[in-house]
């Protein structure tokens, strides 16, 4: 489904009154209650808060540091970031994706049926069913938003996809309770976040959560599976980089941030005993990211 489906666009609040019923305009969107209009860029509406512009300063200043500029330029070319994260990452997602998630909870028919959206998606195209939203307008993303504050109406939402996104959030709390809200009885979550995982800007990174701690936030979901999507190599990989780059940063930042990626490239292949590791239980004692499949108790 398109963003600018009328399916889609029915479900949408007004971001400034919170009232349903937003209008299609050329290039807009107008709430027929307080009269604001948000634009439609390139098929693509921003509904964000006024609030957030200023956030937007704040996060363009992040995003001019070295390391964020090259993100910034490889996530412009999403087959390259693809490349990249699965060739040499340190994470060895070996657990379920989010397009496994997909398969097995819906027909492919019946996708095109569903509203499902990926909170957070950067550039990553999951299926063409599903709505990117993100607070950035990059590649492939349907709907510029907030996810502390989804302009989506309560329980109208199939699925709600979001993959290392969470810690992003300066108030993930706020941005669960939305997802929470906004999913059916009945429809589906697929939640991943980083348990043991050094700190990693983009823009910035807050927050951790357990297998446990999943499950408790998102306690209105009754578990489906609950996994781990890099596991302790990775998260020994992931460590093991910035150990050993850091001696580099009391020459510079800039060298130290260059010397994780040089490390990352160098340790990736360990990520093979993540392979072994999935057969023991326990080893979700010490993943480096963990994933939560959950569907809305009714
Ligand atoms: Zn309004």
């Amino acid at each position: 489904m398109l963003s600018t489906d009328q399916r889609f666009i029915s479900i949408l609040l007004c971001p400034a009154c919170k009232a349903a019923g937003l209008r299609a305009e050329q290039e807009s969107l107008a709430c027929g209650k307080c009269r604001a209009v948000f634009p439609v860029k390139n098929g693509v509406p921003f509904l964000i808060h006024k609030e957030l512009l200023q956030q937007y300063e704040q996060y363009n200043k992040e995003i001019e540091s070295p390391v964020n500029k090259l993100k910034t330029l490889i996530k412009k070319m999403p087959w390259l970031f693809q490349f990249l994260t699965y060739a040499i990452g340190s994470i060895s997602y070996f657990g379920w994706s989010p397009k496994k998630a997909l398969k097995k909870i819906y027909k492919e028919g019946e996708l095109k049926n569903k509203i499902i959206i990926n909170i957070g998606s950067g550039i990553k195209a999951i299926h063409r069913e599903v709505i990117n939203l993100d607070i950035f307008p990059f590649e492939n993303v349907g709907l510029v938003t907030d996810a502390t504050k989804l302009p989506i109406q309560d329980n109208s939402v199939d699925m709600v996809i979001t993959e290392s996104t969470l810690e992003h959030i300066p108030d993930a709390e706020l941005a669960i309770r939305e997802i929470c809200r906004v999913v059916k009885p009945g429809g589906y979550v697929y939640i991943s976040i980083p348990f043991l995982m050094p700190f990693h800007a983009s823009p910035n990174d807050y927050v951790r959560l357990t297998n446990e701690g999943i499950k408790h936030k998102f306690a209105i979901f009754e578990p489906q599976r609950i996994g781990m999507n890099g596991g302790p190599a990775s998260a020994l990989i992931s460590l093991l980089m910035h150990f050993l780059a850091l001696p580099f940063s009391i020459i510079s930042t800039s060298l130290y941030n260059f010397m994780t990626y040089i490390f990352m490239a160098i340790l990736s292949p360990l990520r093979v005993f993540d392979l072994v590791f999935y057969l023991f239980p326990r080893s979700t004692d010490a993943a480096a990211m963990t994933y939560f499949i959950g569907k809305k108790k009714e």
